[in-house]
């Protein structure tokens, strides 16, 4: 008589549950050493479920299938010139910006799921998170190969990785995942597969996803599609672990609120320069950071937190200053960035005239007000040659490591600045979101590797703006600067066959 065939419940539990075992000579405390140290209480690990019930062996069927798709359209796109399709050469610059910034994070989620995943006692924890382990390193390398061929024609894509651990503004994104896999494992999931995953991640992906869609880059829109199913699996995942820790003890509730509350500020802040990249990176818009924000935050954050009242959670802590600062953040990161074009491994630009009606019209309470005036100003320098670069370098936020860029909620005009005391010494900050995380952990972020204070230190390749960005591994006038005056702009026109006869203007000196 044939064996009676498993459904896939029985074969899942057969593949992961069934592979664990009881250790009879080391205590469980030795074996699993995190799982206490942040007070969460665990009652039965096997509450636990992976809603999508994938054995390793189908894992390993689907992501096969998916890469084999993703490189055929590389292939492709590398062999017919994909490159040149896209709008202009200015698009490129936020694939630099996703490269250096957002590639290495997925580096850095492949290996805090595999340090958390050792560290939970429950098998349906430990195959989720080596699961998501092995996509997020499969993200990384994806992205590096599409992203390869622009390498090829484009500045400022060599040094991605040597960058992500020493460029000022890198030092966002590097500092919030280093936050994340120096915490426990509770919270490594709470900040990264629950508040970046699932609450915040639509506001990464889709942007950058569609935005390479508008604007022609099908390499990029290819990684997105390839990635996201994976997507799917994380999310879901992110709202399983908030719920299941929930359940297990009412003790939990408060240390995942101030989790929440922490996890939320800070990828917000990290958002800062999504919100720059949609709405002035792209040459053909999407949608404005603000509309984006009311979408994906405001509107469905805010039937997710609704959903998530009947365990006791309520929404994050200074929520409504993200809905206030949603008319400022992207206007105020793109001038900083402006200013300090010449110590960034990218191109900056002022918005041409239809780009600033755009902006009016989709700011239209702060952009003619506060920002406008700032882009004739800079655009008028730039024509006589005085292309303005800041020499000075802006104070930082000891925690989200941003210039102290934000408004003051009751005056948009004015800078918000807050300060703690530690141990006889003074610490900045941006907000009150960013002191108040400072404050509930002053040990942890007195260590912060604040690029500013580096450089005035001299650890970061000399005193001169020249040496930093040699240190930085930048070419100068090559890879950075004004987009005008660049090698990738005269590039594209000669490729484009755009090119006039009037030369282009030489690189302004720093002043
Ligand atoms: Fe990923
Ligand atoms: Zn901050």
């Amino acid at each position: 008589m044939a064996a009676k065939k498993m459904n896939l419940r029985e074969k899942y539990t057969r593949m992961t549950r069934d592979l664990a075992w009881d250790f009879s000579y080391q205590r469980d405390e030795d074996v699993y050493k995190q799982m206490t140290m942040e007070g969460i209480k665990i009652e039965d690990w096997d509450k636990w479920e992976d809603p999508f019930r994938l054995t390793m062996d189908a894992y390993w069927k689907y992501q096969g299938e998916k890469e084999r798709k993703l490189y055929a359209i590389i292939d492709a796109f590398a062999q017919n010139n994909g490159h040149l399709n896209v709008t202009d050469a200015r698009y490129v610059n936020a694939l630099k910006l996703f490269l250096t910034g957002v590639s290495p994070l997925e580096y850095m989620a492949h290996r805090g799921f595999a340090m958390v995943g050792r560290q939970f006692p429950g098998v349906g924890a430990q195959v989720a998170c080596q699961m998501q382990a092995v996509d997020e390193l499969r993200h990384v390398q994806t992205q590096v190969h599409t992203i390869s061929q622009y390498n090829k024609y484009f500045n400022g894509f060599q040094e991605f990785r040597h960058q992500h651990d020493r460029v000022w503004y890198l030092s966002v994104p590097k500092s919030f995942f280093d936050d994340a896999v120096s915490a426990g494992p509770f919270e490594f999931l709470t900040a990264i597969s629950f508040s970046f995953e699932y609450v915040l991640t639509n506001l990464l992906f889709m942007p950058f996803m569609s935005g390479a869609a508008y604007n022609g880059d099908m390499a990029t829109v290819t990684f997105g599609f390839s990635a996201q199913s994976d997507e799917a699996r994380h999310m879901t995942l992110g709202l399983e672990v908030i719920k299941f820790i929930l359940e297990q003890h009412p003790d939990n509730l408060p240390i995942v609120q101030k989790w929440i509350d922490k996890w939320f500020w800070r990828g917000y802040r990290l958002l800062t320069l999504v919100a720059m990249m949609m709405d002035y990176m792209l040459p053909k818009r999407v949608m404005s950071w603000r509309e984006a924000w009311e979408m994906y935050f405001e509107q469905n954050g805010g039937a997710l937190f609704e959903d998530l009242a009947r365990y006791g959670i309520r929404k994050p802590k200074y929520w409504e200053q993200s809905v206030v600062e949603k008319d400022v953040i992207s206007h105020a990161a793109w001038g900083t960035f402006y200013n300090y074009a010449h110590a960034a491994p990218f191109h900056t630009w002022t918005p041409n005239d239809e780009e600033m009606e755009w902006l009016s019209a989709k700011y239209p309470d702060t952009f003619d007000k506060y920002f406008r005036p700032r882009y004739e100003h800079w655009a008028e320098q730039e024509k006589k040659g005085e292309r303005f670069y800041n020499p000075s370098l802006p104070m930082l936020c000891t925690t989200c490591q941003i210039p102290m860029v934000f408004p003051e909620l009751d005056d948009l005009a004015l800078t918000c600045y807050r300060s703690s005391e530690y141990e006889g010494d003074t610490y900045h900050f941006c907000s009150d979101g960013c002191k108040d995380i400072f404050d509930n952990e002053p040990e942890k972020y007195v260590q912060s590797w604040l690029p500013v204070h580096q450089i005035y230190q001299g650890n970061c390749g000399g005193a001169t703006v020249e040496d930093v960005v040699k240190w930085y591994h930048m070419e100068d006038g090559v890879d950075n600067r004004e987009y005008l005056h660049s090698p990738d702009r005269r590039n594209w026109d000669k490729w484009t066959k755009k090119a006039t006869e009037e030369e282009v203007p030489p690189k302004t000196a720093v002043g």
